[in-house]
């Protein structure tokens, strides 16, 4: 069993997720790479207990997470059960569905038929009760908007999980969500988007919905998977996501195009006093709308790195535009 530290909620910031009773660390730790089957279990464990000593309240999950799918709420569940046992109302714990799970018509995309089944498979897996976020992983075209805000308010109702949330839904259906939600007296909770200096999507109308409509936010993939660090700059090592044969960053995405951007990022992230990391994440935290920065790691110094960032110095107009002149390219 592990002790945490005593001091760990004095070592990160917490944010409001939207219009709510829940905050949210700064910095919350995602198990979408390194918590599979296929990892070392004492690494991951090493790093959701470090975590949690740096006041990283919230682990993110999602049915499908691996390799093989489903072994990260399985190491999950180890990790509640031999060290984090006792802390269990301590910790927001989301999982989610939307995306192919297992065979047939059933297994996939956003029916009531397939969101009651997968949760109920998540809950298991990690040996929960209750997740605290269910998330609808990804729009269906097909299946009516009614139906997969129905089956997550009922799954709300029901107790199987204490809020709900959706994730990559484009401005315009996010808004349609939450009327649904209010219309059956509930309320989407967060949203759960992609976005980093690589992927802007998000400024273009979805932060102003989740504003308007009082929807917290968590960012995925804030340091685009590792290629927002200084790791990339001299080719790709051999312990890094783009090398590893299960990693999703595959080495023909680490281009010299996006490494010159990098480049020239670092520089700037240097004469901050930063790593740029800290800076790539300092930047997707610097909109007060987004409430949490969901990252990823491989080593436990990378989270150190991280929650760092969530005190960084705020960017001046000047510097705002130098990264945008960067990534724009000039
Ligand atoms: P990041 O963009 O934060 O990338 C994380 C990776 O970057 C790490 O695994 C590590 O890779 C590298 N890294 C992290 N810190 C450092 C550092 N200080 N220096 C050098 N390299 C570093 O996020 P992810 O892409 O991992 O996504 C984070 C989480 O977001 C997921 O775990 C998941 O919970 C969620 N997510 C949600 C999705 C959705 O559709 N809702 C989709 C994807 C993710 P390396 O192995 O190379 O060391």
């Amino acid at each position: 069993m592990h002790t945490p530290d005593d001091n760990r909620y004095e070592k990160i910031k917490y944010n409001r997720c939207g219009r709510s009773g829940i905050q949210l660390p700064a910095i919350s730790l995602g198990f979408w790479h390194n918590f599979g089957g296929v990892d070392v279990l004492e690494n991951s464990r090493a790093m959701a207990r470090h975590a949690f000593d740096l006041g990283i309240t919230h682990f993110d999950l999602a049915n499908n997470y691996g390799p093989p799918p489903g072994s990260a709420e399985e190491t999950m569940g180890y990790i509640l059960k031999n060290d984090l046992r006792g802390y269990r109302d301590e910790l927001i714990i989301s999982s989610k569905a939307g995306y192919g799970m297992w065979p047939g018509p059933y297994g996939d995309w956003g029916s009531r038929k397939f969101l009651v089944a997968s949760l109920d498979q998540s809950l298991k897996r990690m040996g929960l009760d209750y997740v605290d976020i269910f998330y609808h992983h990804r729009p269906d075209p097909e299946t009516p908007l009614e139906e997969t805000m129905g089956a997550l308010h009922d799954i709300v109702r029901s107790g199987k999980a204490l809020y709900a949330g959706v994730s990559n839904y484009p401005a315009e259906l996010t808004k349609n969500a939450e009327e649904i939600m209010r219309s059956m007296g509930m309320h989407i909770l967060i949203h759960q988007p992609k976005y980093s200096m690589f992927e802007r999507w998000v400024e273009d109308g979805l932060l102003t919905e989740l504003r308007e409509d009082g929807i917290g936010c968590i960012v995925f993939s804030p340091l685009a998977q590792g290629l927002l660090t200084d790791k990339y700059l001299e080719g790709i090592p051999a312990d890094s996501r783009a090398a590893k044969p299960t990693g999703f960053l595959r080495p023909e995405q680490v281009t010299s195009e996006k490494i010159g951007k990098v480049r020239k990022l670092n520089e700037m992230a240097k004469a901050r006093g930063q790593k740029l990391a800290q800076m790539a994440l300092a930047w997707v935290l610097r909109h007060k709308e987004v409430t949490s920065a969901v990252i990823g790691a491989s080593k436990v110094g990378q989270i150190d790195d991280a929650v760092k960032a969530a005190t960084s110095p705020a960017f001046s107009p000047e510097e705002l535009k130098k990264i945008d002149s960067i990534l724009a390219g000039k």
